[in-house]
């Protein structure tokens, strides 16, 4: 089974795809954790994917690409992936034409409710686990429940950035739903509008009742 979770920045994507994977066992895409764990890195990537990130604009696909594939090389799933964040654009959308798609589920949720999320989202950079101050608040203040390490900002969670990326986001929505209105889905597979303002659990429940 392969899902994809499109979504606004801040709509709890991140955070679903978690209880997902260790749901249905599948293997987690997640480029935007694996962009900025590379961010982290003092290698040649790093300088490059850095800049992108922190404007808030979408990494070059064909550094996309490569990632995806070095991904598909190393973490091999016969049950299936889900893929947070992933396509962010048509192109994108185009290196998946060989998984067969069985659900899109699209997060929605006004702007000013994603602001608040992230301005108050606090991460562990190793392992990429979310929090929230308040919504979804660590066991210790400022600390990773498992690890106990200091959980940080994202570089993009500032609201100029913020902004860029949710511009980004609803001009390339617009051509993905598109690719996906014609998307030859399987029967009782397809694509799914979930409302991202309602809490972790309650969004939970609903993704399982589209899933099964
Ligand atoms: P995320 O953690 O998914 O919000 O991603 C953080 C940043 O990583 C984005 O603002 C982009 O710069 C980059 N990024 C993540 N996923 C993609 C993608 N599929 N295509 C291009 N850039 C991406």
């Amino acid at each position: 089974m392969n899902i994809v979770l499109l979504g606004p920045p801040g709509s709890g994507k991140g955070t679903q795809s978690r209880f997902i994977v260790n749901r249905y066992r599948l293997n987690l895409v997640s480029l935007g954790l694996i962009l900025h764990k590379k961010s982290l890195e003092k290698n040649s990537s790093y300088n490059l994917i850095n800049n992108y990130i922190k404007t808030g604009n979408l990494v070059n696909n064909k550094i996309i690409y490569n990632n995806l594939k070095n991904y598909f090389l190393n973490n091999n799933s016969l049950i299936g992936y889900i893929f947070d964040g992933f396509p962010r654009n048509l192109e994108q959308a185009k290196f998946l034409k060989f998984i067969n798609i069985n659900y899109v589920i699209e997060f929605v949720i006004p702007d000013r409710v994603l602001i608040k999320r992230l301005l108050g989202r606090r991460i562990h950079l190793k392992s990429g686990r979310i929090y929230h101050l308040k919504y979804n608040p660590p066991k210790v203040k400022d600390l990773d429940d498992i690890t106990g390490e200091k959980l940080v900002f994202r570089k993009d969670d500032n609201l100029r950035v913020i902004n860029n990326r949710l511009k980004i986001y609803k001009d390339e929505l617009f051509k993905l739903k598109n690719f996906f209105k014609i998307y030859n889905f399987k029967k009782n597979n397809g694509y799914y509008i979930i409302d991202a303002c309602k809490n972790i659990n309650d969004i939970y429940t609903n993704i399982i009742s589209i899933i099964g």
